[in-house]
Formats: structure tokens, C-alpha cells, sequence
């Protein structure tokens, strides 16, 4: 640490991200990434663009901001494009918390070390024993809430119409709701944004659309939320997307078709998956993600994740308290999948 550090940060600490390995050689499923490349269409965009990268990109992103606007059936001023939802989220920690944060002790470990990073002060409720979210503990609450649908690392989703109740019950509390892993068989809260304007979605193409490397995401909102994150972003970083990103983004949303046949295959292979690791031995929680979560009575998840390292699979242990027997492994192709399972019988 440097004598400059403003003592603020001196005590952070920061996000730690999956490992992102240089060599090819380890069978990846520590960050949900998608097994399968961007659509073609995507491809085909990026490399157009490439030539026109001495422009600087459009700083209201209204191209992908109009595609995206019509893709999911709200206004393009209900709209703010994010350099991956990391982004969002904490101008929105910025932005929307100046009576503090409420979330789940067990969620998107990026909500603590936002909190840190902007002085927000945090309300954190454990969840239920079998690792569900009890909406009731946030009733009466006026701190800014988080909810993760489905819940990250559980993969746990929750009906948008209990999250709406909380909305309706105190209008004067906002409710974020990080829909990162929404595509994968859990419902958006996306169509209530309209009747409540204490209601913030927020999306990612990192996952559902096979783009974590391209950053684009948004949240969508009552125009008035959408200002005041403009307001953030426009006092921060105006060029948040690149030229690529902005156009990967827009082909990305025109090919429903590749979106659907990707995130298909995902959710069969979630459950064959599932299925094969239960009749193993292992438990897991009812995950509507691209990921599973599970742990086996006889390793702890540390001994689960060295060992499959050890045989070249790469899946994530969170050292966290109440989660530590766990793992969680991202659903992969159907060969990658193959291959965990192979790893696991020899293990166990
Ligand atoms: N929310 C949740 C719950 C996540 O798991 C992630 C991925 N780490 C993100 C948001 C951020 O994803 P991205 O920045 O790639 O959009």
C-alpha cells in the first residue's frame, strides 16, 4: 500500500473474481460463464466494427439502448446500458443508498465490497437453514434492498410477485433486483417496472447470452432512476461501452433464436447433471441457474475443489461461513459435464 491511498480505502476488501487460468488445459466451471461462443451474428458485427475504432463509441449507447428497449418491451428512457452488471450495480450503491443496504448473508459477495467502497451502511439477514430467502425479515426495512433472482451462489429464485409485494408495501424504499442468472428458468421482475417506480432490474448479457468477455448489461427502471444513474455515469466514465461492446450487444439481442437454443441446452444439461451428482451421493439446492450447488457428505467443498483441480476441472469453493461445504460448478457443454462426473467418481 502506498503513502497516497486516502485512508478510506486503506481497510477494503476488494472482490475477489474465479480464477481466470491463461492455458487452455483446465475444463472451466468457477464463473458461470457460457459453454458455447457469442452467436454468429455477434462475430460477424464485432469484426465489421473493428475498423471504425477510431471513433470514440456513442456515449448514449442509443442504438443498443433502442434494440434492447424493443427486445424487452419497455422504453428506451426506462433503460441504462452497463459495462457488465458490475458496473450498474455500483453506480447504483452510489447512487440509491443514503440510508444504507440490505441484502442476504449469503449473496453476490460484490454487494459487501461495494457497500465498503461508497460508506453505505449494511443490514445483511441470514437465510432460512435450507438456504432460502425469507421475504418477510425485509418487511418495515427503509435501507435500499438487493435481492439476487435467482440467488447467487444458490441458484435459489424466488416468484416476482412475493418480491413485488415488498415493493407495493413501502413505496418509499427502492428494491433492486440483480437478474443475472434470470434466463435459466426463473421469472424477471422486468414487467412490473411500470407500476412501481421503486423498482430496479438488473440484467446481464455475461451469462444468458454468452457475452462476459463482451460487458454489456443494463437496468431498467422508472425514467426518473434512469436519470439519476445517467447523472452517475456522466460524471464518471460517458464512453461505459465500447464501440464493440455496443454492437455485439445489438446483434446479441436480435438472434432470440441462438438465445433460446443455448439457454435450452443449458437448463437440460442442469438437470442431467443434477440428476447423475444426486445418485453420487451429492445434495444440492434447487438451482434455476447456469450453475449447480452442491456438496458431498463425505469431502468438505475445499477437498471437493482441490481434488478437481487436481484432474483439471475448475469449479468454485467459497470459504464463507455456512457455505464452505460447497461448491459451485457452472453448467458447461454436455462434454464438459462428462468429464466432471468422470472426475468425481474417481474422487469419491
Ligand atoms: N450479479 C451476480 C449475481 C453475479 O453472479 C454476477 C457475476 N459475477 C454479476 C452480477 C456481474 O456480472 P457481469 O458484471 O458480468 O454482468
Amino acid at each position: 500500500m502506498s503513502r497516497f491511498l486516502a485512508p478510506e480505502y486503506k481497510n477494503i476488501a476488494p472482490y475477489t473474481p474465479g480464477e481466470q487460468p491463461q492455458s487452455g488445459s483446465f475444463i472451466k466451471l468457477n464463473t458461470n460463464e457460457s459453454p458455447f461462443p457469442p452467436s454468429p451474428a455477434v462475430v460477424r458485427a464485432v469484426c465489421e466494427q473493428a475498423a471504425t475504432l477510431r471513433l470514440y463509441p456513442d456515449p448514449e449507447c442509443r442504438e443498443l439502448n433502442k434494440t434492447m428497449a424493443a427486445a424487452f418491451g419497455v422504453g428506451a428512457d426506462q433503460m441504462i446500458m452497463g459495462n457488465g452488471s458490475d458496473e450498474i450495480l455500483a453506480f447504483i450503491f452510489q447512487a440509491f443508498c443514503p440510508g444504507g443496504a440490505a441484502f442476504p448473508d449469503i449473496t453476490y459477495g460484490f454487494y459487501r465490497v461495494w457497500a465498503q467502497l461508497y460508506g453505505v451502511k449494511t443490514k445483511v439477514l441470514p437465510l432460512r437453514p435450507d438456504f432460502t430467502i425469507c421475504l418477510d425479515d425485509y418487511r418495515g426495512l427503509s435501507e435500499t434492498l438487493f435481492i439476487a433472482n435467482p440467488n447467487a451462489p444458490t441458484g435459489i429464485a424466488l416468484e416476482p410477485e412475493a418480491i413485488i409485494a415488498l415493493a407495493k408495501e413501502k413505496p418509499e424504499r427502492l428494491i433492486v433486483v440483480d437478474e443475472a442468472y434470470v434466463d435459466f428458468g426463473a421469472k424477471s421482475c422486468l414487467p412490473y417496472i411500470n407500476g412501481y417506480d421503486n423498482l430496479l432490474v438488473v440484467q446481464t448479457f455475461s451469462k444468458s447470452r454468452n457475452l462476459a468477455g463482451g460487458r454489456v448489461a443494463f437496468a431498467a427502471g422508472d425514467k426518473a432512476l434512469i436519470d439519476d444513474l445517467n447523472r452517475i455515469k456522466f460524471s464518471f466514465h460517458p464512453y461505459n461501452l465500447s464501440r464493440l461492446s455496443q454492437y455485439a450487444g445489438i446483434a446479441a439481442v436480435k438472434d432470440r433464436d441462438y438465445f433460446i437454443e443455448c439457454t435450452s441446452k443449458i437448463r437440460l444439461t442442469r438437470e442431467n447433471t443434477a440428476r447423475e451428482l444426486k445418485s453420487l451421493g451429492f445434495e444440492m439446492t434447487d438451482s434455476k441457474a447456469n450453475f449447480l450447488f452442491a456438496r458431498h457428505p463425505k469431502l468438505t467443498g475445499l477437498e471437493l475443489y482441490t481434488k478437481l483441480r487436481e484432474r483439471g476441472v475448475l469449479v468454485r469453493h467459497f470459504g464463507t461461513v455456512r457455505i464452505e461445504d460447497y461448491v459451485r460448478i457452472t453448467v458447461g457443454s454436455d462434454a464438459e459435464m462428462d468429464s466432471l462426473i468422470k472426475a468425481v467418481k474417481a474422487i469419491i
